[in-house]
């Protein structure tokens, strides 16, 4: 049966000006590095996609070489969007990204304007699409000028391949060269993004403050810590899982003694609120008024749904955090 959008998809969500632009983002994004690969079950994939937008969830989170095969998440979004979402372009954020290896040879994997240039054309043939929503640097290279890089997507937004775009994972100091120079050519950092979970608070430093200074809204990657924010290795390693598949970027070592105990003891907090621990995980990220939006993955829809009752509950008492920071700091 054809799908057809629910007409209650906006009653669900919340949204939030992104940084000092007038673009609204969903609180909760879906990213698809995981889970929409060619080695996927595109079932489950497409699902995932029609779920999260009759819920509110309009942007959507990619990279070129987003799979495995790398590509390949790009090209069933493609089709997702082909086969269900004919007419519905407008109410939908699309991001890509460009940076890290793609294909073969000195050009393929770097921020180089040159791969930059190419990467964009290759995600628009893969998705379809005529433009994207935002388009990354997905990361500082160590060797490229920052220079090089951002004027390429500054051209992009000029030649109609991006409406904004974004820089991913940038040390402060490089950071602050690209929000100078996108702002100085009219073309602001719409976002910034960054790992950033209770298990991985190094944005806390820097890079937090350093974007709302120039007006770039920030979003967090991985907010679940690739699921050890979930009570899911609470009692092993499940099969499946994403430390469990040879596809996944959570490796079994990093599911560590002290991780699981830490998420057990988060997770009786988590109980005390009425939430999972997923959740709360979520609700943490999204405390910080700085912080647009949470990019989550899952692997089903059950998941997606769990993440999106985090909406219901995003506020936090103090001895609630005092204790959080506790049991983090232990
Ligand atoms: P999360 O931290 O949200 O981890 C998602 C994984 O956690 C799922 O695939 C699933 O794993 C598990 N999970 C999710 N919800 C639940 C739940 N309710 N209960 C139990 N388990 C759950 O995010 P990701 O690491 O997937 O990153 C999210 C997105 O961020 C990516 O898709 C990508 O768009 C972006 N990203 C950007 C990067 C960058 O360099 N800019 C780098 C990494 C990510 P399982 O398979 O085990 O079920």
């Amino acid at each position: 049966m054809e799908y057809q959008p629910s007409v209650e998809r906006y009653d669900r969500m919340q949204y939030k000006n992104c940084g000092n632009s007038g673009l609204l983002l969903p609180r909760i994004s879906l990213g698809l590095w995981h889970n929409f690969g060619s080695v996927d079950d595109f079932g489950i994939a497409s699902d995932m996609i029609k779920y999260a937008f009759d819920n509110g969830v309009t942007h959507f989170d990619l990279a070129n070489n987003y799979g495995p095969v790398p590509g390949s998440a790009e090209t069933n979004f493609g089709k997702i969007l082909k086969e269900n979402f004919r007419g519905y372009r407008d109410e939908m954020i699309i991001s890509s990204k460009a940076g890290h290896e793609m294909w073969a040879g000195p050009y393929g994997g770097n921020s180089s304007r040159k791969n930059l240039m190419a990467s964009i054309e290759q995600s628009l043939r893969r998705t379809g699409l005529e433009y994207f929503d935002i388009f990354y640097s997905h990361r500082y290279d160590g060797v490229t000028p920052v220079e090089e890089t951002v004027q390429a997507l500054i051209d992009m937004v000029k030649q109609g391949k991006t409406l904004y775009i974004g820089i991913s994972k940038y040390p402060p100091e490089k950071a602050r060269v690209a929000y100078e120079m996108m702002k100085a050519a009219g073309t602001p950092c719409l976002i910034s993004q960054y790992r950033y979970s209770m298990f991985d608070r190094a944005v806390e430093a820097e890079s937090l403050a350093l974007a709302a200074q120039y007006g770039s809204g920030f979003i967090a990657f991985s907010p679940l810590a690739q699921g050890l924010l979930t009570d899911k290795y609470l009692h092993g390693i499940p099969e499946n899982s994403r430390a469990a598949r040879a596809t996944g970027f959570l490796k079994a070592d990093q599911v560590t003694a002290d991780k699981v105990r830490k998420a057990a003891r988060l997770n009786e907090i988590a109980v005390r609120r009425g939430q999972t621990l997923a959740e709360m995980a979520l609700a943490w990220v999204l405390r910080d008024e700085r912080m647009t939006s949470v990019i989550v993955g899952a692997s089903s829809v059950k998941q997606l749904n769990d993440n999106l009752h985090a909406l219901e509950n995003l506020a936090f008492l103090n001895d609630e955090l005092a204790e959080i920071e506790g049991i983090l700091r232990s």
